[in-house]
Protein backbone atom coordinates (compact mmCIF):
# COMPACT_ATOMS: atom_id res chain seq x y z
CA UNK A 1 0.00 0.00 0.00
CA UNK A 2 1.09 3.34 -0.78
CA UNK A 3 1.20 4.78 2.23
CA UNK A 4 4.05 2.59 3.56
CA UNK A 5 6.98 4.49 4.53
CA UNK A 6 9.25 2.00 3.60
CA UNK A 7 7.43 1.80 0.13
CA UNK A 8 9.56 1.19 -2.44
CA UNK A 9 6.62 2.32 -4.67
CA UNK A 10 6.53 6.03 -5.86
CA UNK A 11 4.58 8.51 -3.71
CA UNK A 12 3.59 12.29 -4.50
CA UNK A 13 5.30 13.62 -1.48
CA UNK A 14 8.81 12.19 -3.17
CA UNK A 15 10.58 15.39 -4.51
CA UNK A 16 11.93 12.58 -6.63
CA UNK A 17 12.99 15.39 -9.48
CA UNK A 18 15.18 17.18 -7.33
CA UNK A 19 17.47 14.66 -5.93
CA UNK A 20 17.58 12.32 -8.96
CA UNK A 21 21.39 12.43 -10.29
CA UNK A 22 21.40 13.89 -14.14
CA UNK A 23 24.38 12.79 -15.71
CA UNK A 24 25.76 9.14 -15.30
CA UNK A 25 28.69 10.46 -13.63
CA UNK A 26 26.64 11.17 -10.95
CA UNK A 27 24.99 8.42 -10.71
CA UNK A 28 25.33 6.49 -8.00
CA UNK A 29 26.08 2.71 -7.61
CA UNK A 30 24.83 0.13 -10.65
CA UNK A 31 28.30 -0.14 -11.41
CA UNK A 32 28.13 -3.11 -14.27
CA UNK A 33 25.14 -1.14 -15.43
CA UNK A 34 26.51 2.16 -15.80
CA UNK A 35 29.75 0.93 -17.80
CA UNK A 36 28.34 -1.04 -20.09
CA UNK A 37 25.86 2.29 -20.44
CA UNK A 38 28.68 4.83 -20.96
CA UNK A 39 30.44 1.89 -23.91
CA UNK A 40 27.19 1.72 -25.81
CA UNK A 41 26.01 5.46 -25.61
CA UNK A 42 29.75 6.11 -26.64
CA UNK A 43 29.58 4.11 -30.32
CA UNK A 44 25.71 4.78 -30.62
CA UNK A 45 26.65 8.47 -30.96
CA UNK A 46 30.08 8.04 -32.60
CA UNK A 47 28.14 6.41 -35.38
CA UNK A 48 25.36 9.01 -35.45
CA UNK A 49 22.80 6.38 -34.32
CA UNK A 50 20.12 6.43 -31.79
CA UNK A 51 20.98 3.91 -29.12
CA UNK A 52 19.26 0.32 -29.42
CA UNK A 53 16.19 -0.31 -27.31
CA UNK A 54 16.94 -0.92 -23.60
CA UNK A 55 14.94 -2.47 -21.25
CA UNK A 56 15.70 -1.61 -17.52
CA UNK A 57 14.25 -4.27 -15.20
CA UNK A 58 14.57 -4.55 -11.02
CA UNK A 59 12.71 -3.84 -8.10
CA UNK A 60 10.86 -0.11 -7.87
CA UNK A 61 13.04 2.79 -6.86
CA UNK A 62 16.30 1.73 -8.01
CA UNK A 63 16.71 4.46 -10.81
CA UNK A 64 15.63 2.84 -14.00
CA UNK A 65 13.34 5.92 -14.85
CA UNK A 66 16.38 8.24 -13.67
CA UNK A 67 18.81 5.71 -15.85
CA UNK A 68 16.31 6.26 -18.82
CA UNK A 69 16.29 10.35 -18.60
CA UNK A 70 20.55 10.20 -18.30
CA UNK A 71 20.09 7.96 -21.44
CA UNK A 72 18.30 10.95 -22.98
CA UNK A 73 20.20 13.72 -21.84
CA UNK A 74 23.98 12.19 -23.17
CA UNK A 75 22.45 11.67 -25.89
CA UNK A 76 21.38 15.06 -26.64
CA UNK A 77 17.92 13.83 -27.78
CA UNK A 78 14.18 14.57 -26.07
CA UNK A 79 12.70 12.56 -23.48
CA UNK A 80 8.91 11.20 -23.86
CA UNK A 81 7.45 9.02 -20.81
CA UNK A 82 4.35 7.14 -20.45
CA UNK A 83 3.48 3.56 -18.87
CA UNK A 84 2.24 0.28 -19.70
CA UNK A 85 -1.28 0.85 -17.64
CA UNK A 86 -2.19 4.38 -19.73
CA UNK A 87 -1.09 3.48 -23.25
CA UNK A 88 -5.35 1.76 -23.24
CA UNK A 89 -5.20 1.65 -27.28
CA UNK A 90 -3.32 0.68 -30.24
CA UNK A 91 -3.92 4.45 -31.19
CA UNK A 92 -2.70 5.74 -28.44
CA UNK A 93 0.67 3.93 -28.59
CA UNK A 94 0.01 5.01 -32.64
CA UNK A 95 -0.22 8.43 -31.62
CA UNK A 96 2.73 8.63 -29.63
CA UNK A 97 5.40 7.15 -31.81
CA UNK A 98 4.40 9.24 -34.81
CA UNK A 99 4.86 12.66 -32.61
CA UNK A 100 8.44 11.36 -31.34
CA UNK A 101 11.38 13.55 -33.11
CA UNK A 102 14.28 11.84 -34.67
CA UNK A 103 16.68 10.22 -32.16
CA UNK A 104 13.94 10.37 -28.90
CA UNK A 105 13.75 8.39 -26.00
CA UNK A 106 10.31 6.85 -25.54
CA UNK A 107 10.32 5.49 -21.84
CA UNK A 108 7.87 3.09 -20.94
CA UNK A 109 7.18 2.03 -17.29
CA UNK A 110 5.83 -0.72 -16.39
CA UNK A 111 6.06 -2.02 -19.97
CA UNK A 112 4.69 -5.41 -18.56
CA UNK A 113 1.18 -4.11 -18.15
CA UNK A 114 0.72 -3.33 -22.32
CA UNK A 115 -1.84 -4.95 -24.01
CA UNK A 116 -1.20 -7.90 -26.84
CA UNK A 117 -3.13 -5.13 -29.01
CA UNK A 118 -0.56 -2.41 -27.94
CA UNK A 119 2.29 -4.95 -28.07
CA UNK A 120 1.65 -5.62 -31.81
CA UNK A 121 2.19 -2.29 -32.76
CA UNK A 122 5.57 -1.95 -30.84
CA UNK A 123 7.57 -4.93 -32.67
CA UNK A 124 7.75 -3.44 -36.09
CA UNK A 125 8.17 0.02 -34.36
CA UNK A 126 11.02 -1.52 -32.52
CA UNK A 127 12.21 -3.92 -35.19
CA UNK A 128 11.96 -2.10 -38.30
CA UNK A 129 10.58 1.77 -37.17
CA UNK A 130 7.41 1.15 -39.07
CA UNK A 131 3.59 1.35 -38.18
CA UNK A 132 1.46 -0.70 -40.14
CA UNK A 133 -2.53 1.18 -39.45
CA UNK A 134 -5.38 -0.50 -41.12
CA UNK A 135 -7.85 1.66 -42.88
CA UNK A 136 -11.26 1.47 -43.41
CA UNK A 137 -13.16 -1.77 -42.15
CA UNK A 138 -14.87 -5.08 -43.91
CA UNK A 139 -13.47 -6.17 -47.25
CA UNK A 140 -12.04 -3.13 -48.26
CA UNK A 141 -9.78 -2.96 -45.68
CA UNK A 142 -6.19 -2.63 -46.08
CA UNK A 143 -2.81 -1.70 -43.93
CA UNK A 144 -0.31 1.00 -44.68
CA UNK A 145 2.70 1.08 -43.66
CA UNK A 146 4.06 4.48 -41.97
CA UNK A 147 7.88 5.19 -41.38
CA UNK A 148 8.71 6.28 -37.69
CA UNK A 149 10.95 8.47 -37.01
CA UNK A 150 14.61 6.97 -35.72
CA UNK A 151 14.27 6.39 -31.91
CA UNK A 152 15.08 4.50 -28.62
CA UNK A 153 12.69 2.70 -26.50
CA UNK A 154 13.46 2.25 -22.68
CA UNK A 155 11.09 0.00 -21.12
CA UNK A 156 11.44 -0.27 -17.06
CA UNK A 157 10.15 -3.30 -15.48
CA UNK A 158 9.99 -5.19 -12.16
CA UNK A 159 11.00 -8.77 -13.44
CA UNK A 160 12.22 -9.80 -17.01
CA UNK A 161 10.30 -12.70 -17.31
CA UNK A 162 6.86 -10.97 -17.06
CA UNK A 163 7.13 -9.69 -20.41
CA UNK A 164 5.99 -11.54 -23.28
CA UNK A 165 9.12 -13.71 -25.18
CA UNK A 166 8.54 -11.28 -28.53
CA UNK A 167 9.08 -7.89 -26.49
CA UNK A 168 11.95 -9.03 -24.31
CA UNK A 169 13.89 -10.61 -27.66
CA UNK A 170 13.26 -6.76 -29.24
CA UNK A 171 15.51 -5.04 -26.34
CA UNK A 172 18.95 -5.58 -28.05
CA UNK A 173 20.23 -3.86 -24.66
CA UNK A 174 18.92 -5.57 -21.15
CA UNK A 175 19.91 -4.33 -18.03
CA UNK A 176 19.32 -5.72 -14.64
CA UNK A 177 19.21 -3.17 -11.64
CA UNK A 178 20.87 -4.44 -8.18
CA UNK A 179 19.78 -3.46 -4.72
CA UNK A 180 22.75 -0.71 -3.54
CA UNK A 181 25.22 -1.69 -0.78
CA UNK A 182 24.91 0.31 2.41
CA UNK A 183 27.76 2.13 1.34
CA UNK A 184 26.34 3.47 -1.86
CA UNK A 185 23.44 4.29 0.01
CA UNK A 186 25.20 6.06 2.61
CA UNK A 187 26.60 8.06 -0.80
CA UNK A 188 23.28 8.67 -2.14
CA UNK A 189 22.18 10.30 1.49
CA UNK A 190 24.66 12.28 2.09
CA UNK A 191 24.54 13.73 -1.73
CA UNK A 192 20.41 13.50 -1.26
CA UNK A 193 21.26 15.71 2.50
CA UNK A 194 23.82 18.12 0.56
CA UNK A 195 20.82 19.22 -2.38
CA UNK A 196 18.22 19.60 0.70
CA UNK A 197 20.70 21.80 2.55
CA UNK A 198 20.69 19.44 5.73
CA UNK A 199 23.31 18.86 7.98
CA UNK A 200 24.48 15.27 8.32
CA UNK A 201 27.42 13.21 10.25
CA UNK A 202 28.49 10.23 8.69
CA UNK A 203 27.34 7.90 10.97
CA UNK A 204 23.91 9.71 10.67
CA UNK A 205 23.92 8.66 6.34
CA UNK A 206 25.10 5.22 7.41
CA UNK A 207 22.35 4.79 9.93
CA UNK A 208 19.56 5.82 7.33
CA UNK A 209 21.96 3.58 4.58
CA UNK A 210 21.70 0.58 6.56
CA UNK A 211 17.47 0.48 7.42
CA UNK A 212 17.03 1.73 3.32
CA UNK A 213 16.51 -1.64 1.99
CA UNK A 214 18.79 -1.27 -0.46
CA UNK A 215 16.60 1.18 -2.30
CA UNK A 216 17.71 5.09 -3.39
CA UNK A 217 14.10 5.83 -3.19
CA UNK A 218 13.70 4.77 0.69
CA UNK A 219 16.76 6.40 1.42
CA UNK A 220 15.16 9.73 0.11
CA UNK A 221 12.09 9.15 1.44
CA UNK A 222 13.78 7.73 5.54
CA UNK A 223 16.09 10.86 5.08
CA UNK A 224 13.35 13.49 4.48
CA UNK A 225 11.54 11.85 7.62
CA UNK A 226 14.20 12.14 9.57
CA UNK A 227 14.88 16.00 8.76
CA UNK A 228 11.62 16.69 10.26
CA UNK A 229 12.23 14.81 13.39
CA UNK A 230 15.67 16.46 13.48
CA UNK A 231 13.82 20.14 12.68
CA UNK A 232 11.09 19.50 15.45
CA UNK A 233 13.93 18.07 18.15
CA UNK A 234 15.97 21.44 17.12
CA UNK A 235 18.84 18.76 15.92
CA UNK A 236 21.18 20.68 13.92
CA UNK A 237 23.35 18.01 12.16
CA UNK A 238 22.12 14.39 12.12
CA UNK A 239 23.92 11.89 13.52
CA UNK A 240 23.02 8.24 14.34
CA UNK A 241 21.84 9.23 17.60
CA UNK A 242 19.16 11.36 16.20
CA UNK A 243 18.18 9.22 12.82
CA UNK A 244 18.25 6.06 15.20
CA UNK A 245 15.70 7.87 17.57
CA UNK A 246 13.79 8.94 14.79
CA UNK A 247 13.73 5.96 12.72
CA UNK A 248 12.57 3.87 15.95
CA UNK A 249 9.84 5.80 16.11
CA UNK A 250 8.57 5.25 12.13
CA UNK A 251 8.88 1.70 13.08
CA UNK A 252 11.47 0.93 10.81
CA UNK A 253 14.00 -1.59 12.63
CA UNK A 254 17.55 -2.38 12.55
CA UNK A 255 17.17 -4.19 8.71
CA UNK A 256 14.86 -1.55 7.41
CA UNK A 257 11.59 -3.92 7.82
CA UNK A 258 8.59 -1.80 8.87
CA UNK A 259 5.40 -3.21 10.47
CA UNK A 260 4.04 -4.59 6.58
CA UNK A 261 7.40 -7.31 6.70
CA UNK A 262 6.98 -7.86 10.34
CA UNK A 263 3.17 -8.81 9.83
CA UNK A 264 4.39 -10.75 6.73
CA UNK A 265 7.27 -13.23 8.50
CA UNK A 266 5.15 -13.25 11.20
CA UNK A 267 1.82 -15.37 9.77
CA UNK A 268 4.66 -17.53 8.18
CA UNK A 269 5.94 -18.22 11.71
CA UNK A 270 2.94 -18.26 13.87
CA UNK A 271 0.17 -19.39 11.41
CA UNK A 272 2.00 -21.45 9.29
CA UNK A 273 4.92 -22.71 11.40
CA UNK A 274 7.67 -21.32 9.52
CA UNK A 275 6.02 -22.93 6.09
CA UNK A 276 5.94 -24.12 3.18
CA UNK A 277 2.61 -21.70 2.45
CA UNK A 278 1.98 -20.18 -1.00
CA UNK A 279 1.88 -16.29 -2.20
CA UNK A 280 -1.74 -16.79 -2.76
CA UNK A 281 -2.42 -17.86 0.75
CA UNK A 282 -0.18 -15.06 1.85
CA UNK A 283 -1.76 -12.48 0.09
CA UNK A 284 -5.36 -13.77 1.36
CA UNK A 285 -4.32 -13.39 5.23
CA UNK A 286 -2.43 -10.20 4.81
CA UNK A 287 -5.04 -8.66 2.94
CA UNK A 288 -2.55 -7.59 -0.01
CA UNK A 289 -2.29 -7.81 -3.82
CA UNK A 290 -0.46 -10.88 -4.84
CA UNK A 291 1.82 -8.45 -6.91
CA UNK A 292 2.81 -6.22 -3.97
CA UNK A 293 3.75 -9.32 -2.00
CA UNK A 294 6.28 -10.83 -4.57
CA UNK A 295 7.46 -7.70 -6.21
CA UNK A 296 7.59 -5.28 -3.68
CA UNK A 297 7.70 -7.33 0.23
CA UNK A 298 9.53 -10.43 -1.02
CA UNK A 299 12.27 -9.24 -3.02
CA UNK A 300 14.66 -7.74 0.01
CA UNK A 301 13.22 -10.37 2.38
CA UNK A 302 15.01 -12.74 0.28
CA UNK A 303 17.85 -10.93 -0.42
CA UNK A 304 18.81 -10.29 3.75
CA UNK A 305 18.32 -14.23 3.80
CA UNK A 306 14.93 -14.14 5.93
CA UNK A 307 12.78 -16.11 3.70
CA UNK A 308 13.22 -18.47 0.56
CA UNK A 309 10.96 -18.83 -2.32
CA UNK A 310 10.44 -22.92 -2.78
CA UNK A 311 8.71 -24.83 -5.48
CA UNK A 312 6.20 -25.84 -2.27
CA UNK A 313 5.91 -22.29 -1.44
CA UNK A 314 7.60 -19.60 1.18
CA UNK A 315 9.99 -20.42 3.70
CA UNK A 316 11.06 -19.17 6.72
CA UNK A 317 14.78 -19.59 7.48
CA UNK A 318 16.47 -19.42 10.28
CA UNK A 319 17.74 -15.55 10.17
CA UNK A 320 13.65 -14.76 9.69
CA UNK A 321 12.88 -16.35 12.94
CA UNK A 322 16.33 -14.89 14.80
CA UNK A 323 14.88 -11.68 13.50
CA UNK A 324 11.74 -11.94 14.80
CA UNK A 325 13.39 -13.14 18.08
CA UNK A 326 11.74 -16.17 17.83
CA UNK A 327 12.93 -20.35 17.97
CA UNK A 328 12.12 -22.65 14.82
CA UNK A 329 9.66 -25.39 16.06
CA UNK A 330 11.23 -28.53 16.54
CA UNK A 331 11.88 -30.21 12.43
CA UNK A 332 11.90 -26.92 11.51
CA UNK A 333 12.92 -25.80 8.13
CA UNK A 334 16.82 -25.16 8.29
P1 LIG B 1 12.55 3.38 -10.48
O1 LIG B 1 12.21 3.97 -11.82
O2 LIG B 1 13.48 2.20 -10.60
O3 LIG B 1 11.34 3.05 -9.65
P2 LIG B 1 13.65 6.03 -9.94
O4 LIG B 1 14.56 6.20 -11.09
O5 LIG B 1 12.34 6.75 -9.99
O6 LIG B 1 13.39 4.46 -9.65
O7 LIG B 1 14.47 6.45 -8.63
C1 LIG B 1 13.83 6.67 -7.39
C2 LIG B 1 14.50 7.77 -6.61
O8 LIG B 1 15.78 7.34 -6.18
C3 LIG B 1 14.72 9.05 -7.39
O9 LIG B 1 14.31 10.10 -6.56
C4 LIG B 1 16.19 9.17 -7.62
O10 LIG B 1 16.58 10.48 -7.36
C5 LIG B 1 16.78 8.26 -6.57
N1 LIG B 1 17.87 7.50 -7.14
C6 LIG B 1 17.74 6.37 -7.86
N2 LIG B 1 18.92 5.88 -8.23
C7 LIG B 1 19.85 6.71 -7.72
C8 LIG B 1 21.28 6.73 -7.73
N3 LIG B 1 21.97 5.77 -8.35
N4 LIG B 1 21.91 7.74 -7.10
C9 LIG B 1 21.19 8.68 -6.47
N5 LIG B 1 19.84 8.71 -6.41
C10 LIG B 1 19.18 7.74 -7.02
Amino acid sequence: SPDRLISPARAPEDVDAALRPRTLDDFVGQKAARENLRVFLHAAKARGEALDHVLFFGPPGLGKTTLAQIVAREMGVGFRATSGPVIAKSGDLAALLTNLEDGDVLFIDEIHRLSPQVEEVLYPAMEDRALDLMIGEGPSARSVRIDLPRFTLVGATTRQGLLTTPLRDRFGIPIRLQFYTVDELERVVTRAAGLLGLGIAPDGASEIARRARGTPRIAGRLLRRVRDFADVAGAGTVDARVADAALNRLEVDALGLDAMDRRYLHMIADIYAGGPVGVETLAAGLSEPRDTIEEVIEPYLIQLGLVARTARGRVLNGRGWTHLGLVPPRGGQD
